[in-house]
């Protein structure tokens, strides 16, 4: 047991059995651990932030909620989102996967998730994704596109590994005339070796594939990289850089460093997000780690995110460029010194983070319209979909100003999901979650508390609460060809989909 410097107190839960336990917070060298003592388990210390600097400033952005004692549940009008499971059956068995998905899964039945919808609805018709497992598998998906629209969900994601997008010619249109938003796109790189060692088959063609389809469909994609330490985080650079050059259809990036939920490699490292955003930031010289700014709505530490903008944007109207300083020595979009080599690739290379287009004279140009708070707000709101997400939803408060809101079609958000594991898990900031999962019962309740699972792979929250789904993290229970006619032996058979031929649903 080490003995760090304590730096706040807080409510844990228990790694092994996801009780409710005393914990604190505490430096240890240059890190941040989080200490707990279970009487039953006894004390667990795990790092769960690399720099102790950027911990104290991430503080000062985000609210600092208290878990009122009561059920952890998510307030209607605070859920972003609301993430809509219909399967656990997934055409891969991917080494990292918090739903523990793979071939031989289960559908949820329709009934079941119609009243997901209508708890959903009933909350105000939140922003959902429909994800797994691989929702594309359910070959009635569109019709669960309509029952979603059909009692008021206007914005309909869809999670997925794309496999059915880039390989059923006519797909993506269908989930388009359905009415699907925007496919948030499992993407873990640019090279066939990260997907061999993430999802164990080299996917890279199918998911270009995938935004292709999605590009001559015109339905929106969002990036969604999972990044695991020393086999694709040199690549996120990479990534940002070809969601700027596709920025046509690639709307937003949001990587999700890897968390010990369900299906992982244990001790294969966790990746806080500061350490995250550090290495992300040597790869883009326009970004620095402190232009990746918290979300309001909920904890600091869930999710940190910027918006790469033109730097040619001109939301101030009257000027070359809106963020020109006074005495036009320079375009004030950063200091000079940061300003890249434009030689390479100059249209990629003029996108600069939000936070550094913004100087003086814009705010004072903004100030007119909105206050600094507020904006402060919007640009933390840009985290990927949220933008898009909270202007449908109505929520958080967020009021953008209109010769700001042009500035939606040329920004392209970058985020870093933290999510909460056991190992970090603290329910002051599952209490302020705003990323949700509806119950059978009518709720809306925290995402990383419905996912956490105990170090025996217990799904201990939602069964002790009975928010439904699986109670254990399951082996995959079919090796080889899925029910679907996908097969997870690193081959994908000709005319991809196949039937989905199951009379019986769960
Ligand atoms: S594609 Fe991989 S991560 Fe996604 S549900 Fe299937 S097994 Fe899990
Ligand atoms: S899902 Fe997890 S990381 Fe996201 S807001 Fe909720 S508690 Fe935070």
């Amino acid at each position: 047991m080490d003995d760090g410097d304590a730096l706040t107190a807080t409510t844990s839960l228990c790694p092994d059995c996801l009780e409710e336990v005393p914990g604190r917070y505490e430096q240890q060298e240059d890190g941040v651990f989080l200490t707990r003592e279970c009487p039953t388990h006894g004390t667990t210390s795990r790092k769960i932030w690399g720099s102790i600097d950027h911990w104290e400033w991430a503080a000062d952005f985000g609210p600092d909620p208290e878990h009122d004692g009561g059920d952890l549940t998510v307030d209607d009008d605070h859920a972003c989102l609301a993430v809509v499971e219909v399967t656990t059956d997934c055409n891969l068995s991917c080494s990292y996967c918090f739903a523990s998905s793979a071939p031989g899964g289960e559908h949820r039945s329709t009934a079941e998730i119609e009243t997901l919808l209508d708890t959903v609805a009933d909350a105000g018709g939140r922003p959902i994704q429909f994800s797994g497992g691989e929702p594309t598998v359910r070959n009635d998906l569109p019709e669960l596109v309509e029952r979603a629209r059909d009692r008021g969900i206007d914005h309909v994601e869809v999670n997925t590994n794309g496999i059915r997008l880039a390989t059923d010619p006519g797909y993506v249109d269908v989930l388009a005339d359905a009415g699907v938003t925007a496919i948030y796109l499992q993407f873990d790189g640019l090279t066939s070796e990260s997907y061999e060692r993430i999802r164990e088959i080299d996917l890279l063609e199918e998911k270009l594939a995938a935004i292709e389809a999605c590009r001559a469909a015109a339905l929106p994609v969002v990036l969604v990289p999972t990044v695991v330490p020393g086999v694709n985080d040199h690549e996120m650079g990479d990534i940002v850089r070809f969601a700027l050059e596709n920025r046509d259809i690639v709307r937003s990036v949001n990587f999700q460093p890897v968390a010990h939920f369900g299906r992982y490699e244990r001790n294969d490292g966790r990746f806080a997000i500061d350490d995250a955003t550090r290495s992300l930031a040597e790869q883009i010289d326009t970004l620095e780690p402190r232009d990746m700014l918290p979300a309001p709505c909920c904890s600091a530490y869930c999710q940190i995110g910027t918006a790469f903008v033109p730097r040619d944007a001109d939301p101030g109207g009257d000027t070359e460029c809106g963020a020109a300083r006074d005495d036009d020595s320079d375009c004030g979009c950063g200091d000079p010194s940061r300003e890249t080599d434009t030689s390479t690739s100059p249209d990629v290379d003029s996108f600069v983070p939000l936070t550094q287009y913004v100087d003086d004279r814009l705010w004072g140009i903004l100030s007119g319209m909105v206050d600094e708070g507020d904006y402060m707000e919007l640009l933390a709101g840009t985290a990927a979909g949220e933008e898009w997400a909270c202007k449908t939803a109505g929520c958080c408060g967020i009021d953008v100003p209109g010769s700001v809101e042009g500035l939606f079609d040329e920004i392209v958000p970058v985020s870093f999901t933290g999510f909460m594991d056991a190992d970090a898990a603290d329910v002051n900031r599952l209490s302020n979650c705003c990323l949700s999962v509806p119950t059978a019962d009518g709720e809306l309740v925290p995402f990383c508390g419905y996912n956490m699972t105990t170090e025996d792979g217990e799904y201990a929250l939602r069964n002790r609460k009975g928010w439904g789904g699986r109670s254990t993290v399951d082996e995959p229970p079919v090796e080889g060809e899925s029910t679907t006619g996908y097969r997870n032996d690193g081959t994908i058979p000709d005319g991809g989909h196949g039937p989905d031929d199951r009379t019986e649903e769960r």
